[in-house]
């Protein structure tokens, strides 16, 4: 199944921000649609493309989303399928990773509505090309870890640190903005190197992007200082070695062509 069919639901991956990194299908689809639920991270260029004649509803809400209102967001996709609508549910960067996708095709598929996957580019993806490097590396980083570090309700963060703590592994943080004290405490004290690379990325792929690399030692102040109020990322591992040596020759690059 390829189209947007009346009476079908159709997670689609919004990509990151920049409406170039959003698939041909995605965009596709969207002009396909009558109706498209979009999230708050779904990029305003993405947005744009949406043509004038489709009805826009968004459903998003920031961060500390109540699980009431992702019953209210399976209701109401549930409701336009029923209706006959062709209906996206559009969500930032890939539906399958840390979207609350599973909620959402489940109420379809109890309602008797067919539902399809598009997939996206997700924020680590477009965090390491802002950064200009790779997330796994050859011989050091063999295991890439996607991890939401978002705790339900405030409570303690329920995560395997030791299985994390693997100094061959890259680990991708999502919502990991405010747990980043505990983050980088559970990290430690289950033997992760405190000098252990880190980039912050904040805003990955739109113009306003902006980028920070630290220690693990030093992420629960870097994430209080140097972020804005921007979705972000946190990158750990040897991998985020690199970006270092990418500023500097930059800066080499810089020196270079004012002294010639
Ligand atoms: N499905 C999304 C993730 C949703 S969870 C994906 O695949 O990317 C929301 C979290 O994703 C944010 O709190 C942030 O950690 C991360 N995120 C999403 N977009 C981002 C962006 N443009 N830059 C940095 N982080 C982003």
């Amino acid at each position: 199944m390829s189209r947007v069919e009346p009476g079908m639901v159709w997670l689609v991956g919004a990509g990151p921000g920049d409406p170039d990194l959003l698939t041909r299908k995605a965009e596709r689809l969207i002009r396909e649609a009558s109706v498209i639920f979009y999230d708050a991270l779904v990029g305003k260029g993405v947005l744009d493309l949406v043509p004038a004649h489709v009805r826009m509803v968004s459903v998003g809400k920031r961060s500390g989303r109540h699980s009431k209102d992702q019953r209210a967001i399976d209701a109401l996709l549930v409701e336009a399928a029923l209706w006959g609508e062709r209906v996206v549910r559009l969500k930032g960067g890939d539906p399958s990773i840390f979207g609350r996708a599973t909620e959402e095709l489940d109420a379809c598929r109890r309602a008797g509505i067919a539902t399809c996957i598009c997939p996206g580019v997700t924020a680590a993806s477009a965090a390491a090309a802002d950064l200009g490097i790779s997330l796994t590396l050859r011989g050091m980083a063999r295991k890439l870890v996607f991890v939401t570090a978002h705790s339900r309700n405030g409570a303690g963060l329920d995560l395997d640190w030791s299985s994390l703590a693997d100094p061959h592994a890259t680990l991708a943080i999502y919502m990991g903005k405010a747990a980043a004290p505990l983050v980088a405490k559970g990290l430690i004290e289950a033997g992760l190197s405190p000098d252990t690379p880190v980039a912050l990325v904040e805003n990955a792929s739109h113009d306003c992007q902006t980028n920070f690399r630290t220690t693990l030692s030093l992420l629960p102040i870097a994430a209080r200082t140097a972020l804005g109020g921007g979705a972000a990322i946190i990158l750990v591992g040897e991998a985020l070695s690199a970006v270092g040596s990418i500023v500097s020759h930059a800066r080499f690059d810089a020196d270079y062509s004012h002294k010639s």
